[in-house]
């Protein structure tokens, strides 16, 4: 069967690996990596062999792709709330309400909508994590001074810590429960103190967060459905 209707993007993998991977990547892109030797006649001939298994996963992809019109579930703080999405005049802003996320908007297009929704995200975000940054660092002996806070969106991973002591999170990171918020501040806190994850790293998180380890695994689970938006 013909598959040319499937776009693709392809990672060459260099000499040493010598099989092509076929991947259907979180946000609809098919992801195929490939050695450098292999053509693209080679590559659309494994296209075309799975194309039934790559369509049935797109479409699964497809529908759980977050989508930015009323209704549509978004998380806050570990919980979803539906989006209200009104079409206005006066200045567009989104509002934390009972009934839901609360957008107003010139127009409703998905990328507006989405927009005026990940300046949601980082304003909270200022907000929640710096609040529990200033309330945890203190707690923990070897923090000298509370690090100031920096947020950037990122794609794979909740927050870094790097050598100079300069911590940064995911603003993404206020869509998950306030436990894993802590998780991951206490985490990237240890680094200052350890930069690996080493029996080290291990020992000082079980002595201030005994059950990190359950919580790294729900961050975990959580991952996928909040990295991608
Ligand atoms: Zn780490």
């Amino acid at each position: 069967m013909p598959a040319m209707d499937i776009p693709f993007q392809v990672r060459r993998t260099g000499r040493k690996s010598r099989s092509i991977s076929v991947r259907v990547h979180f946000d609809g892109t098919v992801r195929v990596g490939a050695p450098n030797y292999v053509g693209m006649r080679d590559i659309r001939k494994v296209i075309s062999e799975h194309a039934g298994w790559i369509r049935e996963r797109l479409q699964s992809v497809r529908a759980t792709l977050p989508r930015y019109e009323t209704g549509a579930l978004h998380p806050y703080l570990g919980r979803s709330y539906p989006l209200r999405v009104r079409v206005v005049d006066g200045r567009p802003g989104v509002e934390l309400a009972r009934s839901g996320l609360q957008i107003r908007v010139r127009d409703d297009d998905p990328a507006t909508i989405r927009k005026q929704l990940h300046r949601f995200y980082r304003d909270r975000a200022e907000v929640v994590l710096a609040r529990r940054l200033e309330r945890i660092a203190p707690t923990l002996s070897w923090v000298k001074k509370t690090p100031q806070l920096k947020l950037r969106l990122m794609r794979a991973q909740w927050g870094s810590c790097c050598e100079t002591g300069l911590v940064t999170f995911n603003t993404r990171l206020v869509k998950a429960p306030l436990r894993l918020i802590d998780y991951v501040i206490v985490h990237e806190l240890a680094h200052l103190k350890h930069h690996d994850h080493g029996p080290g790293f291990e020992r000082l998180m079980d002595g201030h967060m005994p059950d990190w380890r359950k919580r790294r695994r729900d961050l975990n689970t959580l991952g996928e459905r909040v990295l991608f938006d």
